[in-house]
């Protein structure tokens, strides 16, 4: 599984001129040394050879968990400094043109150019992210499971005794169901009542769910490191005639999205179909963020569905379609679910109900 991915990211690696990556703790290291290294001050990296080969420079004191991956080790000491080891190895391959990774601290990246400043310097992601974006189907069943997952405890928080609870509680009742479920953690919750639920990143808070609030719930966790995340709108008591106008439209743009998305068609494109809907509802102003966003290791990754993206949609690349209406001042409502694209369209990783749950 390993090899095969260095493999398609060697190939990337010779057609973009680049003789090695150097990747710090992250996703992108995860991705292709199979284990998620600890981020610190003491540096971890994995630099990968475009003519093969790739060593794992490693302090002392964390070399265990590398040991897991199987690659050749350097482990420095803290007598050493490990930017002088790794520039060596740079210098030994003859590797002057050099890949960095998004998650090399800046200053690593500044060590590394003072001591190779004949050296050019790229983003290791241009090469990594179109292999990471089409997910395997091992990888595709631990997202489809974490999706299940985050679908039960939606079916668990309508049964709670939501009104007067604080936003606050929520979330802690839904972490406590995340982790009930099996997954491996709580990833984020976010819950947005009444006019909070019209800011999309809504630190949540005391506020009480009344009646009539519109609710906002958003979270996820990760299952064997690849995330869930799912939002639905539900309301407290009867909703009012603008609140199901409002929902209904996010609903049937969620749905146009999410039938729009098949193989070759760009990302823009499902953008498009689904705010045109949004914008025919005279709602447009309220859609202030991009349809959706990819997920696996990290929570946000490509492919981005947003209006302005020209790539084509690929059979195994999974992202999330979550159109929203926030009106400042009285309610938001947003609906998300994961999709993955298969030949004839998408599977939905989501499948909780998508018609307004109203708590009485
Ligand atoms: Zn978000
Ligand atoms: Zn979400
Ligand atoms: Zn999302």
């Amino acid at each position: 599984m390993l090899s095969e991915r260095l493999a398609m990211v060697r190939e990337r690696m010779r057609d973009a001129g680049m003789d090695a990556l150097v990747l710090g703790p992250g996703a992108d290291y995860q991705y292709l040394a199979g284990y998620d290294a600890h981020a610190s001050e003491r540096l971890t990296a994995l630099v990968v050879f475009q003519d093969g080969g790739e060593i794992i420079f490693v302090p002392r004191l964390e070399a265990p968990g590398a040991e897991d991956s199987g690659f050749p080790l350097i482990v420095w000491t803290e007598k050493q400094q490990p930017l002088d080891l790794i520039a060596a190895a740079l210098q030994e391959h003859d590797a002057p043109t050099i890949g960095v990774g998004d998650h090399l601290w800046s200053r690593f990246l500044f060590g590394l150019q003072e001591r190779l400043p004949a050296a050019r310097w790229c983003t290791a992601s241009t090469v990594i992210a179109p292999v990471r974006c089409i997910k395997s189907s091992q990888e595709i069943e631990l997202l489809r499971t974490a999706g299940a997952k985050a679908d039960a405890v939606w079916q668990q928080v309508t049964e709670l005794p939501l009104e007067g609870m604080t936003e606050r509680a929520l979330c802690d009742q839904i972490s406590a169901l995340l982790v009930a479920q099996g997954l491996d953690g709580v990833g984020f919750v976010n819950v947005g009542a009444g006019p909070n639920g019209a800011s999309p990143h809504h630190d949540s808070g005391a506020r009480p769910l009344q009646r009539g609030d519109m609710v906002v719930i958003d979270y996820g966790g990760p299952l064997g490191g690849y995330h869930s995340d799912i939002t639905r709108t539900l309301c407290i008591g009867e909703a009012g005639e603008e609140e199901r106008r409002v929902y209904e439209i996010v609903r049937e743009a969620q749905e146009i999205g999410v039938r729009a998305v098949r193989p070759n068609v760009a990302a823009g494109e499902v953008d498009r179909l689904t705010r045109a809907h949004i914008d025919a509802a005279g709602l447009g102003e309220w859609f202030i963020h991009r349809t959706g966003h990819g997920l696996g290791l990290e929570l946000h990754e490509p492919p981005y569905i947003i209006a302005e993206s020209g790539e084509r949609l690929r059979e195994g690349m999974v992202f999330s379609i979550e159109p929203g209406v926030y009106i400042p001042g009285r309610f938001g409502v947003r609906i998300e679910d994961i999709v993955v694209v298969t030949p004839g369209g998408c599977e939905r990783l989501n499948n909780a109900p998508r018609e307004l749950t109203v708590i009485q």
